[in-house]
């Protein structure tokens, strides 16, 4: 079984267009598996975080908006070129383009 490379933009509910994300590109190949580390900054600074973000970009490993810091939205907002990011929920399956605030699903 291959990992899922390649994202598309979800469709949203109640729009009739599928609005586009063109920093798809960004994404690179992940890893076989996503090694859940912790959220980075919050390891540094003692925090805590509720859920993790994986730039698709360059790995990071940041919380999500849930959490009281917010790292991966930092993260995608300090480093230039990195919009996507995907959840590392157990059993979920999503990306976020923050750039376009959009929810990315895998292909196929
Ligand atoms: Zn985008
Ligand atoms: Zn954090
Ligand atoms: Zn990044």
């Amino acid at each position: 079984m291959s990992e899922h490379h390649v994202w598309q933009v979800a469709p949203v509910p109640g729009a009739s267009v599928r609005p586009d994300c063109t920093h798809l590109d960004e994404a690179a190949e992940p890893p076989a598996k996503a090694v859940r580390r912790g959220c980075e900054d919050c390891l540094r600074t003692g925090s805590s975080w509720v859920h993790l973000l994986e730039c698709l970009v360059c790995g990071h490993q940041g919380c999500d908006d849930s959490s009281p810091r917010k790292h991966a939205y930092a993260h995608a907002h300090a480093a230039p070129g990195h919009d996507l990011a995907r959840t590392l929920k157990r059993g979920e399956d999503w990306a976020w383009c923050y750039a376009d605030e959009l929810f990315l699903r895998p292909a196929g």
